[in-house]
Order: structure tokens, then C-alpha cells, then sequence
């Protein structure tokens, strides 16, 4: 009781001093930026992915703590707080259940899995301005509430351990994503950069067709683009890209090519645009591997030099990288990827997949989740009409969203737990 008191106190006390104001753009023109505030607020919002989860259970972080100007026990900095989220205007934010290839070596990927969702679902339990959402319309509902949605997408299929049952309790526990594969294959599924099945084997087609009988989104991002194909011939209801960027803009793996995009229209699918200027933006991602590659005998030797201290490791590599700085990206260059997938596939299937405290790194001049105002000036600077920014903000997803679920229909797990029969 006594932890859930103080916790309440420190919510309080931050909403009251901390005040976040938007960043406006330089060189913007006051009167659209005005206009995009206002739009950006009235809009749903819906962000594909976060990863704030990792530092909720590694560093026991609660999201009414200030995260600004901290680092996560990753050395990466953080984006996100419950002050910020209400700053950005989010109406639904895809907590990331993020499980990875060494955690799923060492056995523990269904454990760390259920830490995450145990530390999404207090976080709602903490923060009364925070809601626990399973279904597009309860993120309907919340906008009208003015409450901020937590939803979940496991990423990394080896949390399920080639288990149908686990992937179905996963459901039950409010799991409404699935991205295939992290940067490794597994059992059942290739990676962008890791290739073994040729695509998804038997049990994987299994699984995503278990996963839409259910009503669990597919999510083809950091999957090969075999899988990304496999997906679109199996799948019943439309897949998402919970954080992925457009090949045609920058031709990395972790994007989606132009001819999954032009299966997008019959599929129904969105693909949420990542911000990582280093997915977004080719110059970016050479000179980040170069400089990786150069400062790696001094970031291992201040590894040894600190490794009993790794708040300092990760301060002084973090002064080290300040020191050598690289172009990055701005935020203009997430709304280059949001022009192609209109261009490719139609306005229908763009969205927004921050990567928030997944990433080292955001677009210029993004310090956190507050700054998401910028995309939609941005948009509406490229003569984006309401109707479209507000698709890309939230209503895209929503739609699929309920498509999904619709597709599922009664063929979902009945309120008592059991399995409904497929209706022949
Ligand atoms: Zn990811």
C-alpha cells in the first residue's frame, strides 16, 4: 500500500513540474504549426512499438519517474515517461514484450516475456491516467476518456517456445502482436539479416494461422522478406510492420520493399513507420557502423576499465560517442518513408512505429515520445490533408486492428478460458 502511495505522490508531482513544451521546428511557419497541435491532439494515436518495458523490470523504472537526460542500464537513453507520453498526445502505446535470440538460448524467453507483461500491467495498475487495452475500441474509448492506453505486442517469436498453448495464453494475457522473428531465425521463421527455413516452415505457417483465428496481429518486422511473403499468402486478416521503415527509401533489411508494399491494398496491412535515423536514412547507418567499428578498442577498454561500474561505462562511452558525432537523420526523414508507402501502397497503410528506448539514438531535434508532434507538422507542411495525417496517426492501425478482430469473430477463446470450434 505504502509503495502504491508514494508512487501516487510522485505521479502527481510530476505532472505539476514538469511542462513539456513542444519542440517547434526552426524554420516553421507559426500558423501550421498552430494547426498541426491542434489537429495532433484531437487525433487517435497509435504507436507501434516501445521498448520502456526493458528498464520497467531491468532498473524497476515507474513510468511517473522523470526519464529525461537518464540513461537505461543499456547505456541507450530514455524516451519515455508517463509526463511525456501525455505530452506526445498518445492514445495507445504498444508496450514492447521484448524477448531476444540470447535470452531465448539461455531458456529464459517465456520467463522474460511474463516479466515484461507483469511490469505493463502494473504500470496500469500505478497510474490512474493509464489503461490496460485489448481491442480498437477500447482505444476509442480511452481517447474519450482522455486516457492513455497500454497495449502489448510480443516481439521476438521464441517467447511462445514453439508452443500453440503458450501463444494462445499469450493471447489471454492481452497480447495483441507477434513479430515473428527478433535479428535472429529460429525454429520456425528467418530474420532480415539470418536465414535458414527459406522462409516460414510448416508449424509456422501454423502459427500464424493460429495467430489469426485468434485475432493477434502478425508483425513482419525484422523478419526476411520470404516471410514477409509466406505471411501475405497465408494470413486471413491484415499483417502490421510494428516498427519498420520503407526499402524504397533506404534499402536496409529491416524495411519493407516495394513489392510488400504493393501487396498492402489487398491485404488491408500498415506498415508503422520506425524512427531510427539509422533505418531511416542510409548516410546515417554508414557513418553509425563506421564510427561503431573505429571507437570498438576504446569502447572495450572502457568496458574492462568499468565493468564494476556500469552507470559509468555507460556514461564515459556515451561522452566517447558524443565526442565523434555522425549525421543523423531529422524528423523529415519519417515522413519521406510515410510519402513512398502512400506513394506504393496507398495512404491507407502508413503508420507510426517509434522504437522509442529502442533505439540509441532519435531523429533531429527528437529528445523523446513528446516531440511526435513534429511528424504531423510535417505532414501537414507536405499538404496532407486532416483525414490522411489522422490515418497515420492512429485510425490505419485501428482499422486493421478491427479487422483482425473480425476475423477472428466467434472463432475466438470464449470468456471462460476454453477454445470455440472453428465454424466450418
Ligand atoms: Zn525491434
Amino acid at each position: 500500500m505504502k509503495r502504491v502511495f508514494l508512487a501516487a505522490i510522485v505521479s502527481l508531482l510530476s505532472f505539476s513540474s514538469i511542462a513539456f513544451a513542444q519542440t517547434m521546428p526552426a524554420d516553421a511557419d507559426p500558423a501550421l504549426w498552430a494547426r498541426a497541435l491542434k489537429l495532433h491532439k484531437q487525433s487517435i494515436i497509435v504507436d507501434g512499438h516501445n521498448d520502456i518495458t526493458g528498464p520497467m523490470v531491468d532498473a524497476d523504472f515507474n513510468l511517473g519517474d522523470s526519464s529525461v537526460g537518464k540513461l537505461q542500464p543499456s547505456g541507450d537513453p530514455m524516451h519515455t515517461d508517463l509526463a511525456r507520453l501525455k505530452a506526445s498526445g498518445m492514445t495507445g502505446e504498444f508496450m514492447s514484450i521484448y524477448v531476444g535470440a540470447d535470452t531465448w538460448r539461455s531458456g529464459r524467453a517465456m520467463v522474460r516475456a511474463m516479466e515484461l507483461i507483469d511490469a505493463t500491467n502494473r504500470e496500469a495498475e500505478r497510474h490512474k491516467d493509464l489503461i490496460p487495452c485489448t481491442t480498437a475500441d477500447e482505444i476509442r474509448r480511452a481517447k474519450k476518456a482522455g486516457k492513455i492506453c497500454l497495449l502489448m505486442g510480443i516481439e521476438g517469436g521464441y517467447a511462445i517456445d514453439n508452443s500453440l498453448y503458450a501463444l494462445r495464453n499469450f493471447y489471454r494475457l492481452g497480447v495483441r502482436y507477434m513479430t515473428l522473428t527478433h535479428n535472429a531465425a529460429h525454429d520456425w521463421a528467418d530474420a532480415h539479416r539470418d536465414i535458414k527455413h527459406n522462409g516460414l516452415t510448416d508449424f509456422g505457417k501454423e502459427v500464424v494461422r493460429e495467430m489469426n483465428r485468434l485475432g493477434m496481429l502478425v508483425d513482419i518486422s525484422h523478419v526476411s522478406e520470404k516471410v514477409m511473403m509466406d505471411v501475405l499468402d497465408i494470413t486471413k486478416a491484415p499483417l502490421i510492420a510494428s516498427h519498420s521503415g520503407a526499402r524504397g527509401v533506404n534499402d536496409h533489411t529491416r524495411n519493407v520493399s516495394d513489392a510488400v508494399l504493393r501487396r498492402l491494398p489487398q491485404n488491408g496491412g500498415v506498415i508503422m513507420v520506425v524512427f531510427y535515423p539509422s533505418f531511416l536514412d542510409e548516410r546515417t547507418n554508414r557513418e553509425e557502423n563506421e564510427r561503431t567499428a573505429r571507437l570498438k578498442p576504446q569502447v572495450d577498454a572502457l568496458r574492462e576499465q568499468y565493468k564494476n561500474d556500469p552507470a559509468a561505462m555507460n556514461k564515459a562511452i556515451a561522452d566517447l560517442e558524443e565526442k565523434n558525432p555522425i549525421y543523423v537523420a531529422d524528423y523529415k526523414r519519417i515522413v519521406d518513408h510515410i510519402d513512398h508507402i502512400k506513394k506504393v501502397a496507398g495512404i491507407d497503410h502508413a503508420g507510426i512505429g517509434s522504437d522509442y528506448d529502442g533505439v540509441p539514438f532519435l531523429p533531429s531535434p527528437m529528445k523523446g515520445t513528446e516531440d511526435l508532434a513534429l511528424v504531423t507538422y510535417e505532414m501537414l507542411r507536405r499538404g496532407y490533408t486532416d483525414v490522411e495525417v489522422r490515418k497515420v496517426l492512429g485510425e490505419n492501425f485501428l482499422r486493421a486492428f478491427s479487422q483482425a478482430e473480425k476475423v477472428a469473430g466467434n472463432r475466438r477463446i470464449s470468456a471462460d478460458g476454453s477454445l470455440v470450434k472453428f465454424k466450418k
